[in-house]
């Protein structure tokens, strides 16, 4: 077909990254009827990673996508969060109901098995290019012209950027990240480790007001995963690309410490899955630029205080995809989504409240009344914020 005779709705897509956003808007473009290619600079769909959950409106996204009853049976089902306090004693051992994880239908999975399924459920109908990326992207009037790094050269009709919190789309289009982070003052190592404690679905934190370290088993195996993450009044740019020195920041903000902490150091100087990031949010006036728009972490990234990552990921897959599928003109599509998303986005962003939570005291005074409360168990940990996780009732683009 011609240029000319091009149907006016857009038809081609390009995605680029395949974690969670990427796969999931793939899907939803699929599903509408275009014609999804995507692009992962890895060699494979990226698993790993701290388990995360998924609730609220995010659990009808994959009710809707069809496989809720594979993540059903990914539920990792955490009995127990034993809190240690910084001498390594016990604080308190709270069972799961008691900080309602897995309540109401929630779904807490490995960040992997997410990653695989959604992948399954796109596999047969996308193409996936993987140990590639984009190198150019020339807008103009007609579609948007992509050169890749391997050398490849498509024109698409739109572009989506779901590339994470560096998102390379991102850069491409409106230059360097810097002016888009809301940094929360902290960063975090994430890693696995052999299961030394013997730990068995249930995760342990250790707290000082300046660092965190957890331990959790998303199941009886071998390894657990393992987080060590600590204050910091600037977001460290330099050390994004640059793995060693990321083990030498981490290492050098626990220096000493009691409980599981020098191991947990040593093995995370020598993790080969080791992930390392900043706890900060991705905050833009705008997720789009003429036939680019960008999805999940790229867009909005939540931080990991909040949980919410992967949820704002998923909801906003569905959410762009359906306006893609239901205005013929790309500008107007992305203008719905914002309209429709931002609210969303906006609310759960403020579950960080600036970095202080109920699980991440950032006084020595609120982490003395947080270890008092647990003591007596007074006060748990409060309830999670539903309502905030099931905000948007998702319109039906079917
Ligand atoms: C390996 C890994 C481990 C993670 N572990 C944790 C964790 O322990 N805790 C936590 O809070 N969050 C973690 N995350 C982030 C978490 O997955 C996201 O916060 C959230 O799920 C939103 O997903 P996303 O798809 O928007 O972004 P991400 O999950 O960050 O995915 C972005 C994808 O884009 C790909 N990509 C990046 N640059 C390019 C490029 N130039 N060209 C093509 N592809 C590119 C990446 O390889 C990746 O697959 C992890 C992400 C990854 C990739």
């Amino acid at each position: 077909m011609t240029e000319t005779h091009r149907p006016r709705r857009n038809r081609s897509v390009l995605v680029s990254g395949a974690s969670i956003a990427g796969p999931a808007i793939a899907y939803w473009l699929h599903r509408h009827g275009f014609d999804v290619t995507v692009v992962e600079k890895a060699g494979t769909v990226r698993g790993g990673g701290y388990p995360i959950d998924i609730r609220g409106s995010a659990l009808e996204v994959v009710r809707r996508m069809n496989v809720l009853p594979q993540l059903q049976k990914a539920h990792v089902n955490t009995r127990r969060i034993t809190f240690v306090d910084s001498d390594g004693s016990t604080i308190a051992a709270l069972p799961a109901e008691n900080i309602a994880i897995g309540a109401d239908g929630d779904l807490e999975v490995r960040r992997g098995d997410l990653t695989g399924i959604l992948h399954d459920a796109v596999r047969e109908s996308v193409a996936f290019m993987f140990n590639d990326s984009i190198a150019t992207l020339d807008d103009r009037p007609d579609g948007i012209e992509v050169t890749f790094r391997s050398g490849a050269r498509r024109t698409f009709d739109v572009v989506v950027g779901a590339d994470g919190i560096h998102s390379h789309t991102r850069r491409l289009i409106l230059g360097p990240e810097e002016r888009f982070h809301h940094y929360l003052g902290a960063c975090f190592a994430g890693f696995t480790l052999p299961n030394h404690l013997g730990l068995s679905h249930e995760g342990m934190l250790w707290n000082t007001p300046t660092q965190r370290a957890a331990l959790y088993a998303a199941g009886s195996g071998r390894q657990v995963y393992g987080l060590l993450s600590f204050r910091r009044p600037d977001l460290p740019f330099d050390v994004f690309r640059a793995p060693d020195a990321q083990r030498e920041l981490v290492a050098a903000a626990f220096p000493e410490g009691s409980w599981e902490i020098p191991r947990m150091v040593a093995e995370m100087r020598a993790a080969e899955d080791l992930f390392f990031d900043a706890v900060t949010q991705i905050r833009m006036t705008s997720w789009s630029l003429g036939r680019v728009a960008l999805v999940g972490d790229a867009a909005y990234a939540p931080s990991f205080l909040t949980g919410q990552g992967t949820g704002l990921a998923l909801v906003g897959a569905y959410v762009l995809a359906g306006e893609l599928a239901a205005h013929a003109d790309h500008a107007e599509a992305f203008d719905a989504y914002d309209r429709v998303l931002r609210p969303f986005v906006t609310l759960n962003q403020e579950l960080a409240n600036e970095g202080d939570t109920e699980l991440f005291p950032a006084t020595e005074e609120s982490l003395r009344e947080r270890n008092a409360a647990l003591r007596t168990l007074s006060a748990l940990p409060a309830d999670p914020p539903h309502a905030t996780y099931s905000a948007l009732t998702l319109p039906d683009y079917d």
